[in-house]
């Protein structure tokens, strides 16, 4: 099946950007991209765009879908800090999952996702009542969608010895079944650095095939950095570094309490930063030194699926400062993507047709010079036009192509009710 967008301003983001563009997708592919009266052509639908901006699908680089049936929950108890907040509402949503409902929250997640033009989501997974199979739940999901994904077990001692070994086994046979795939392919969670002794970190270190990458939350409070220090360390990218666990395709979300010795250790290792500008302004964590840290990519921390919102808010919590935002949001995404889909994450002839068609016709002069202030005032992270995923459109003028959205509103709602009646037992 093959079918044509044209008429459109087409931009990889970093690199080039055409007016009056077409691209033709062809068996899940991006077939050709030029001049709109180049690519027409007879016999192949023709989807007229109307000047729209087009993008590549976009990157959530740190979420967590889990959480997606939680808007609106009250906690169980004070949220003054951090570790209240985790204790009285996050810990206490994943304990009440079950098989079913970590789907319904994952689908849920997607369909978000989906909506904001997200083709790749890189999950950080809790459900610490069904550990086992519980990433399975999810690769439903993804495989419904037609959404890429990095998925991981976030292994964490709050549940004793014996869970942290399932969570082990079961990031580890995730990842070992999925080596290569196309789609989904699995990491190594860690929740973070506080919630795992040294004993839990040896037994990781040793059981993690080497090439397995791990995803883990890391300075994202300073109580993350003081346990680190009160166990020997300079700070807790050291202690992943002690413990060999630190390498140029570990995920490391937030990274905002860090030593001297983390900065210098991400410098020369070159691992992948995620930053979460909205959950750190909403957890009151603080931020990430961009002094320090330049090179790193958006995710949202199960806050929304909505990344171009994310990169909105970013520039209004630093006052209008971001250096080289088109790198944030699309080379260093597609370079990292293309680590684990090497024929993906940017918009090139030959590469998977993930593409994010914006609800936006520039109206004054655009330009990769200009661009990033096109999405901020222009876009504004709204819904998308149309979202596309292997080809595969999902998402078209407000209406979900190929999930049938009403049936699945009305299962995700028995499943709400089933999750907060656990959730408040
Ligand atoms: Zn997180």
């Amino acid at each position: 099946m093959s079918y044509i967008l044209g008429n459109a301003v087409i931009t990889d983001g970093y690199s080039t950007l055409m007016k009056n563009g077409a691209l033709e997708i062809s068996d899940r592919k991006i077939a050709k991209i030029g001049k709109t009266e180049q690519v027409k052509k007879k016999g192949v639908k023709f989807y007229d765009l109307k000047g729209r901006l087009v993008l590549p699908g976009l990157l959530n680089g740190h979420h967590h879908l889990y959480s997606a049936l939680a808007t609106g929950l009250a906690p169980i108890g004070p949220t003054e800090n951090f570790q209240q907040i985790l204790e009285n509402l996050w810990w206490h949503l994943d304990q009440s999952l079950d098989i079913e409902t970590c789907y319904y929250s994952a689908l849920s997640g997607l369909l978000q996702s989906i909506q904001f033009g997200v083709t790749t989501v890189f999950d950080h997974h809790a459900s610490m009542n069904v550990i086992s199979q519980s990433l399975n739940s999810l690769k439903i999901a993804f495989l419904e969608t037609n959404l890429k994904g990095l998925l991981c077990y976030e292994i964490s001692d709050r549940m004793g010895k014996e869970a942290v070994k399932e969570q082990l086994e079961e990031n580890i046979r995730f990842y070992e079944e999925h080596k290569g795939n196309s789609q989904i392919q699995g990491l190594m969670g860690l929740h973070a650095n506080f919630t795992l002794s040294n004993e839990s970190m040896s037994l990781i270190a040793q059981q993690k095939p080497s090439d397995m990458p791990i995803h883990i939350h890391c300075g994202e409070d300073k109580a993350d950095f003081d346990f680190c220090v009160a166990h020997g360390k300079a700070g807790p990218v050291d202690r992943l570094h002690a413990f060999g666990l630190l390498d140029r395709n570990s995920l490391l979300a937030h990274c905002i309490h860090l030593s001297e010795k983390d900065y210098d250790l991400i410098t020369s290792v070159k691992p992948v930063v995620i930053s979460n500008p909205e959950s750190n302004a909403n957890n009151n964590v603080g931020m990430m030194n961009t002094d320090r840290i330049h090179d790193y990519v958006l995710g949202t921390d199960g806050m929304t699926g909505n990344i171009l919102g994310t990169l909105r808010s970013l520039f209004l919590l630093r006052n209008g400062k971001i250096e080289n935002p088109l790198d944030i949001l699309f080379r260093r995404p597609a370079n990292v993507i293309q680590r684990f889909f090497p024929q993906a994450g940017t918009l090139k002839e030959r590469f998977d047709a993930d593409i994010a068609v914006t609800d936006y016709v520039p109206v004054t002069p655009i330009s990769l010079d200009n661009l990033f202030y096109h999405l901020i005032f222009g876009v504004q992270g709204q819904k998308m036009y149309m979202t596309i995923a292997n080809g595969t459109i999902l998402w078209e003028k407000g209406e979900f192509k190929t999930l049938n959205e009403g049936k699945i509103r009305q299962e995700v709602h028995e499943a709400v009710h089933k999750l907060y009646t656990v959730y408040h037992e």
